[in-house]
Parts: structure tokens; sequence; C-alpha cells
């Protein structure tokens, strides 16, 4: 299957870039959908986190609580390695499943940490959605709510806009109308139905 990776940092515009895939008839895989699915009431990671950290992980309705999860983690440092140890090669499992079962002639997936959790291993290109930081300022404080303050310490722990333009094979700028945007995806879907045509034959 080909799969072409889809990152950008917060409020860049990666989800209205996928839903203007999917509109194509493109299937997209979500590696933060993936990553909430696997820590469900019932699934291995959550037992496998409530073995490791003990009861007080899980809400009084067996769900994560992840406000509590959060909070240790930011006190004790080293127990987020121990966390991802446990999620990220199920995750990493389920995202090859999903990608694999996909039925369009190439499938993307999204990922804020494509580049930080090796998920690249898994694309043929990696396309960018970079938007200069006040804008993903604007946009992700209106959509949440939430305050610049916050958002820009989120930006703060993400990989640097350079380092990911870095490493990126094809770059996209949405810096102005949702249709500029939209006219710049379409060159390269049609690219990548080409080189998933070549790379199929
Ligand atoms: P996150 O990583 O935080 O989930 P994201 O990369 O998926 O963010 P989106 O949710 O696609 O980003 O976009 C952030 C917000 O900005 C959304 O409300 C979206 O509708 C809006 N937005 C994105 N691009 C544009 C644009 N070119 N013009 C106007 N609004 C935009």
């Amino acid at each position: 299957m080909y799969v072409v990776g889809l990152t950008g940092g917060i409020g860049s515009g990666k989800t209205v870039a996928s839903d203007w895939f999917s509109e194509q008839g493109i299937g997209v895989v979500d590696a933060d959908v993936v990553a909430r699915e696997v820590v469900q009431v019932g699934q291995p990671a959550l037992f496998h986190i409530q073995q490791q950290f003990g009861d007080w992980v899980l809400l009084e309705n067996g769900e994560l609580n992840r406000r509590a999860l959060r909070e240790h983690i930011f006190q004790h440092p080293e127990a987020k390695k121990i966390l991802e140890n446990i999620t990220h090669p199920i995750i990493r499992e389920s995202i090859i499943q999903k990608l694999a079962s996909a039925q369009s002639p190439y499938v993307i997936l999204v990922s804020p940490l494509l580049f930080e959790t090796e998920q690249t291993h898994l694309t043929r290109r990696n396309l960018l959605i970079d938007t200069p930081e006040h804008l993903q300022l604007e946009r992700a404080s209106q959509r949440d709510q939430s305050s610049h303050q916050h958002i820009q310490t989120i930006m703060s722990h993400q990989m640097p806009r350079h380092e990911k333009q870095r490493r990126a094979d094809d770059v996209v700028m949405n810096d102005g109308q949702l249709s500029h945007l939209y006219a710049q995806l379409e060159p390269l879907h049609r690219q990548y139905l080409d080189d998933a045509k070549k790379t199929a034959s």
C-alpha cells in the first residue's frame, strides 16, 4: 500500500487537508484517533497501563483518567517513556492494520508526531501542512476556545517548523483561504495517484 504521511503543528490544518483527501475518495488513517481507540475500556493497552501504574489511572466508570495520568507524567517525567513503551507498539500495530485494509489507490496517515515517532517507516512520502506560527495560534485558540498562552505552550513542545520542513518531501503553505490550500493539494493528489500506480505495476 502506498502511504502518504501528513503532518503539521497544532492548528496547522491537518484535519482540513485530510478531509479534502477523504472527499477525493482517499482513505485516511488518523494516528490521534487510533491513540484514543487503543486506550478505550476493554482494550489491551488500557489493561497494561492499569497493571503498570495502578488502579488510580482509571475513573470509576473504568475509563482512562487522562487528567490524573497527565499530572503523574508531569510530576514523574520518566513515566512518559514507560507509558509510550506500552502504547506506541499497540498504536503502531493498529495503524498498520488500518493502512493495509484501505481500499483507495493510496492512503493518508495523518499524524502530528509523524517524524517524532518514526512513523515515516510506514510512509512513502511525507507532506507537511506548514502554517506561520501566528496563524496556528489564532486558528487553534479560536477553534479550542483556548488562550494564546496555552496554545503557545503546546507549540513550544512540538518539533520546530524548520525541522519539519527539512524532513518533509512535500510542503504546502496554509497561510491563505482554504481554497488556496486545496489548490495546492490538487497537484499533489495527482502525483500520489501516479506514483501509487507506478509502484503497484
Ligand atoms: P490539531 O493538530 O490541533 O488537531 P489541525 O492541524 O488538525 O490541528 P485543523 O483543525 O485542520 O488543524 O485547523 C485548525 C483550525 O483552523 C480549524 O478550525 C480550521 O477550520 C481552521 N483552518 C485551517 N486552515 C484554514 C484556512 N486556510 N483558513 C481558515 N481557517 C482555517
